[in-house]
């Protein structure tokens, strides 16, 4: 610890839903990152890893000083536990760090397979020392908590249970306890504990609270999106161990931006002792310019009520998107992976690894082959000018939508 520092610094754990995804929030400083196998977690829409990848996500994660942990979260019937052996034992073999498991069954099986170190899912909803306790006589090494779990709740369930406790700090929430939760199962046919949540919480419902009363349309079961970052001294003093970013669906745009946000507001603890920094107000900014929902502090001091309610669509909150990111550099040029049209002229911003982001002017647009363009077609690769701060996975973003 430094000579500021009072309490540990939480490992950052950041979503990765796809390799690029992956190598992105690494490099934006996550200090441990999640995702999927094809089989066995909660998020089957999601790019999940084959085993070629995860041997490539082990090794980039492990060369940059990161971690992996993988989802084996799906509650399980029977016929479904074909295989699962063997998995846990190779993911063990790859160096996978961690298994985060939901399912006695799984946990089980994997303690048998000699598979990685067990992480308790958010979704078995543990919210109090005594099950954590029971939980750790198991064989887990740590639990995720659930959702509803306040920050005096952490810090009782960590003191306590001597397990190691991590909490979610940022994104998307469940209305029910995690995942316990059969809606989309009725509406559409998906089982949310199989992967298929179909977020049809978050859809807009008619509603009418007596026969008298008419009607009206309402998103009364749509939570607001977690954000824990003017909380973090208390999750720091609450001794969590690490902090988790929801969304292994969301895009790159999301991984980067949101892991430089807490990695960099983490850093900043860890030199001066305290997050009163100015540049509270600019991480903010930059939480605001992500897909999201409108924000809550959600059950982390007080249980989340009618204030966490989001009445309103997805993403409305949105102030940016990603241009692209750099997918290589030359001695004149930065070649982008075009995800939003800008033309040439166009004021962006370049969102480096580490520091402020720089806002400059599209110039020198030119396709592979050096023929000039005026605009770019999203899904191409274009070359423009190569400012300082460049490199390979840096996002670059419109200034606006
Ligand atoms: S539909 Fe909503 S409440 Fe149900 S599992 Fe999905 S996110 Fe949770």
């Amino acid at each position: 610890m430094t000579k500021n520092q009072k309490f540990p610094i939480p490992e950052l754990l950041a979503p990765a839903g796809s390799l690029e995804k992956l190598k992105t929030a690494v490099l934006y400083g996550a200090g441990a990152v999640y995702l999927g196998g094809q089989k066995f977690g909660l998020r089957a829409a999601a790019d999940n890893f084959n085993q070629e990848q995860l041997r490539k996500a082990v090794s980039f994660a492990h060369a940059h000083g990161s971690k992996v942990n993988v989802v084996l979260n799906a509650f399980l019937h029977d016929s479904d536990f074909v295989g699962l052996s063997d998995f846990a034992s190779e993911l063990k073999m790859i160096g996978v760090d961690a298994v985060i498991v939901s399912d006695l069954g799984v946990i089980k099986t994997v303690l048998e397979a000699g598979g990685p170190e067990i992480h308790l899912s958010t979704q078995a909803s543990c919210l109090n020392a005594s099950a954590a306790k029971l939980w750790k006589s198991m064989g887990v090494s740590r639990v995720v908590l659930g959702r509803e779990a306040s920050l005096a709740d952490a810090a009782i369930i960590k003191n306590e249970s001597g397990l190691e406790v991590e909490m979610f700090v940022h994104g998307s929430m469940c209305m029910a306890f995690s995942g316990h939760c059969v809606i989309s199962n009725y509406t559409q046919g998906r089982d949310s504990n199989r992967g298929g949540c179909a977020h049809s919480c978050r859809h807009e419902y008619k509603i009418a609270l007596n026969q008298s009363e008419q009607e009206k349309n309402a998103f009364f079961m749509s939570s607001k999106d977690l954000e824990g970052l003017r909380l973090l001294k208390e999750y720091v003093e609450a001794g969590v161990d690490c902090l988790k970013i929801e969304g292994r669906m969301k895009s790159v745009h999301y991984a980067g931006t949101v892991t430089k946000v807490y990695a960099e507001a983490l850093a900043h603890y860890q030199v001066h002792g305290n997050f009163l920094s100015d540049r509270i107000e600019e991480w903010a900014n930059e939480l605001r310019k992500v897909h999201h929902r409108a924000y809550t502090q959600a059950s982390l001091v007080e249980p989340a009520g009618q204030d966490s309610i989001h009445n309103g669509q997805d993403g409305e909150g949105v102030e940016s998107a990603v241009a692209g990111p750099i997918v290589a550099v030359t001695n004149d040029a930065m070649v982008i992976e075009v995800r939003r049209k800008f033309h040439d002229g166009e004021e962006l911003e370049l969102v480096p690894f580490q520091g402020p982001v720089q806002v400059f002017k599209a110039s020198k647009l030119r396709s592979l082959s050096d023929m000039p363009l005026t605009e770019t077609k999203p899904g191409s690769l274009v070359k423009i000018a190569l400012i300082p701060g460049a490199s390979e996975h840096v996002l670059v973003r419109s200034t606006g939508l």
